[in-house]
């Protein structure tokens, strides 16, 4: 489809020369070239007094030593399979790592044919890439490691930059899976992948959601005890790892030093806007990093939702890339059905809408933005009153209140979050069924963030949003303070946003028009094209829960922990008939009990997409359950027993 297609175009930015990493990894092997024999491989992440102290050693008389321990295993493994396996290659990795450290302390462990055999498997890894990706190693990590078989627009592009060895930057929308285009890279690439995030509070969520996966992750930050933080780096030394997340500040302190004799193959920059001074979130310890690129001599993948030409640029420069590839993928996300309802015209006051709304979705996961902290609390506890599972969420609660909420509903114990805008940066659900603002966004930005939220597992998502000139008026009044242009620009922001909401053609269309897309009418994912109206079809459904409600209470039908099941929308793409919503009912279930034995959130473990499937096809055999999207060998080991327990009973 067209409208999927990214746009591909080169950046004329940072340097044309290229300098540092002509070596290594950016060569192709098909034309290796002298440079390449000429380097001391297995020293190649040695520091020049570790170097001057090898050619002293290697000159000095070789007894018939004894090998070092294992080095047998890593000979064999390496005259016996040079297919480019990545595993093999990343076992090697490790090895290899293991032996330059224990060099480095007993020399006299090695003899000369063991050295000559070390540089051999080095200088193989080195070559890398062009010799050992066969076109479908994206392709078959995608598969067998994550379950899933087929990209997200431009997640392959940035994939096969970066494993080419090639400076990238990469512009994916929330939700377009933007992890995935380092992640498979770091289990192709060998050694170890450096991802530098600010959102610390994310990080144990991705390292227990990789380490479900099978791939071995871990994070440095300030939330680490000591003795653990040792622990890590020495695992990172020993080529354990094949991610690490960092925050940019941690860099300038520590983490910069714990990074000392780690093979260092990819630096991944999330968040990569932050860079630059043009950026809404700039940090200045993003401008350090430039020197990381210098000292690793790897390919930079900067990765970033939102970023104008003049961002990008600046991302380019600052961060020292090298004639990178710019991947662009579309802002059209048609698993989002956009609905926008001006205030005051209906019969319904918006809150009897928005419980109506949230009725008809009971069990699924929604967010519901609101203006003012007040708003959050009544809100919230309007519906609570009415049975729905809601909590608010606001920057005037304390810390430890937020994050409750904020674990709450990332393990599924509660279904609706009202919030302000403070909620969200450190969220990252996958199965967020529906966004409802009940005052208009600020902006057309932050409204696409916000949207941003529902649907990242891929799922059909209702994006519902309530609007008024009054709502105008009051960020008018709040941007009063401001200076001169600041309040001009914000008012400019507040009344393209209104006028968006007003918009009477297709809104996907007008939404993207804003980034400098251009689509075709989207046909089905706005209430404009499709002609639903979420209103009308949840003031059924909300009755027909509430019938079945009392129904339930006269046959006492048992149920398992608590938050019963609930019809959902066809159009949102759950399961459609009775026995397949009750299946995948009692499959996240399931997961919920499966998520809390392990402590993770229970999208970890799979997600509603994944479910969904289940349910409708209901595999009996191991076989058939790999063959679900999201279902990987790692995952089915962990949780494919009690999965099919469950689908074949
Ligand atoms: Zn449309």
């Amino acid at each position: 489809m067209g409208v999927d297609a990214p746009c591909l175009y080169e950046l004329d930015g940072g340097s044309s020369s290229r300098d540092q990493f002509d070596q290594g990894s950016r060569t192709r092997p098909t034309s290796r070239t002298e440079s390449d024999t000429q380097n001391d491989s297995l020293n190649s992440g040695a520091t020049p007094g570790q170097n001057s102290r090898q050619t002293s050693v290697s000159t000095a008389p070789v007894s018939p030593a004894p090998l070092p321990p294992d080095f047998e295993r890593l000979q064999r493994s390496f005259a016996e399979d040079d297919s480019g396996d990545p595993r093999v290659r990343a076992s090697w990795q490790t090895r290899l790592q293991h032996f330059r450290n224990l060099y480095r302390t007993r020399p006299e462990l090695f003899s000369e044919v063991a050295i000559t055999t070390l540089r051999a498997i080095a200088q193989a890894l080195q070559a890398g890439p062009g010799r050992v990706f066969s076109p479908d190693a994206p392709g078959s990590v995608l598969r067998e490691l994550f379950g899933y078989n087929q990209f997200r627009p431009g997640q392959e592009q940035i994939i096969r930059a970066a494993i080419g060895g090639r400076d990238c930057v990469g512009i994916m929308p929330t939700g377009a899976g933007k992890s995935l285009t380092y992640q498979i890279p770091a289990r192709l690439l060998g050694g170890t992948t450096l991802v530098l995030s600010p959102l610390i509070s994310l990080m144990r969520d991705q390292v227990d959601s990789m380490d479900d996966i099978g791939l071995r992750a871990t994070y440095l930050n300030s939330t680490l005890e000591p003795a653990e933080r040792r622990s890590r780096i020495e695992g990172l030394r020993a080529g354990h790892w094949e991610l690490v997340y960092a925050a940019p500040e941690g860099l300038e302190a520590s983490v910069g030093y714990a990074l000392e004799g780690v093979d260092i193959r990819l630096i991944a920059v999330d968040e990569a806007h932050c860079i630059s001074h043009w950026g809404h979130d700039f940090r200045p310890s993003y401008r350090n990093l430039q020197g990381l690129k210098r000292r690793f001599k790897v390919p930079v993948l900067a990765l970033t939702a939102t970023a104008t030409e003049t961002v990008t640029r600046d991302i380019v420069t600052q961060l020292g890339m090298n004639a990178p590839l710019c991947v662009r993928g579309s802002f059209y996300r048609k698993n989002l059905h956009l609905s926008a309802i001006r205030k005051g015209g209906e019969s319904a006051s918006v809150r009897q809408s928005i419980l109506q709304l949230a009725l008809a979705r009971k069990g699924q996961s929604g967010i519901i933005y609101c203006l003012s902290r007040k708003a959050t609390e009544s809100t919230a506890e309007y519906l609570r009153e009415e049975g729905i599972a809601a909590m608010a969420y606001h920057a005037g609660m304390e810390p430890e209140e937020r994050n409750k909420v904020q674990d709450r509903f990332r393990n599924d114990d509660i279904d609706v979050v009202v919030a302000t805008v403070a909620f969200g940066m450190g969220i990252d659900k996958s199965n967020v069924r529906y966004v409802i603002h009940r005052d208009m966004p600020r902006s057309i930005e932050g409204y696409y963030q916000e949207i941003g939220r529902a649907g990242r597992d891929g799922m059909n998502s209702d994006c519902i949003l309530f609007y008024s000139w009054a709502d105008v008026a009051s960020y008018d009044r709040m941007a009063e303070d401001g200076d001169k242009a600041n309040v001009a620009r914000m008012r400019a922001q507040v009344r393209e946003m209104f006028e968006l909401a007003e918009h009477t053609g297709c809104r996907q269309q007008e939404l993207v028009s804003h980034f400098g897309e251009t689509i075709a009418a989207c046909g089905s994912a706005c209430a404009i094209c499709s002609g639903r109206d979420v209103l009308v079809e949840s003031r059924h459904t909300a009755s027909v829960v509430r019938k079945r409600k009392k129904d339930d209470r006269v046959h006492q039908r048992p149920t398992d922990g608590g938050d019963g099941g609930a019809p959902a929308l066809p159009s949102d793409g759950m399961p459609s008939t009775h026995d397949e919503e009750g299946l995948f009912e009692a499959l996240k279930q399931l997961r919920r009990r499966l998520a809390a034995q392990r402590k993770l959130p229970a999208y970890v473990v799979f997600n509603d997409a994944t479910l969904n499937e289940m349910a409708s096809r209901r595999p009996m055999t191991e076989d058939a359950l790999m063959e679900i999207s999201g279902v990987g060998p790692k995952k089915l080991s962990l949780y494919g027993g009690a999965f099919l327990d469950l689908l074949r009973r």
